[in-house]
């Protein structure tokens, strides 16, 4: 497995295997019967999704979108960007929007404002990750992986300069 100095172990292979899985369990029995269309936020939460899916029991659609973090200056406002945008429309649809981790709060508020306007029938939340003592923005989890404390983490999808996202763990950078 690679890894390097800089990487110290937070949630293991192990841990996050069995932590998906439950949240599949839980999503495959909420969104029975429903139409449902499952959204990937580029690039973090590819690996947690592609997991995910594979553990939910029921017919779904997957989508991707890309958003733009806001630009240094921008972030009180929570300005955001739709990068890439879904290829259907959502009216009718159940979405489950699958982030990677959710830090100040305000890329999935953004995201969940772009969505209602297009009338899906309901808008749920998904994320690994939470870092409630960053929260700027209260935004409601409807699935949480995990609460972690305030460290820059990589691994599982989660990137530093476009590394680390192949690690199968979570870790902590630490570059000092
Ligand atoms: P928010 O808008 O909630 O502040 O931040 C969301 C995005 O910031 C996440 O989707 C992720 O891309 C990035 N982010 C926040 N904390 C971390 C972290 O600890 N590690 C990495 N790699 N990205 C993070």
């Amino acid at each position: 497995m690679y890894s390097d100095q800089h990487v110290t172990m937070l949630i293991s292979e192990t841990q996050l295997k069995t932590r998906v899985q439950e949240m599949a369990q839980e999503m495959t029995r909420d969104f029975q019967g429903k139409e449902l269309t499952v959204v990937a936020v580029l690039k973090g939460a590819l690996v947690f999704c592609s997991d995910l899916i594979r553990s939910m029991d029921l017919p779904l659609e997957m989508e991707v979108l890309g958003v733009s973090s806001y630009p240094t200056g921008a972030e009180t406002t929570g300005e955001a960007r739709l990068t890439f945008d879904l290829t259907k429309p959502l009216a009718g649809k159940h979405l489950l929007l699958v982030e990677d981790i959710v830090d100040t709060g305000l890329t999935v508020d953004f995201l969940k404002k772009t969505f209602e306007a297009r009338q899906p029938a309901s808008i749920r939340v998904c994320a690994l990750l939470h870092k409630p003592s960053r929260t700027r923005v209260q935004v409601p989890i409807d699935y949480m992986g995990f609460s972690v404390e305030d460290h820059f983490l990589v691994g599982y999808g989660l990137d530093y300069e476009e590394r680390y996202r192949n690690l199968p763990f979570i870790g902590v950078l630490n570059l000092g």
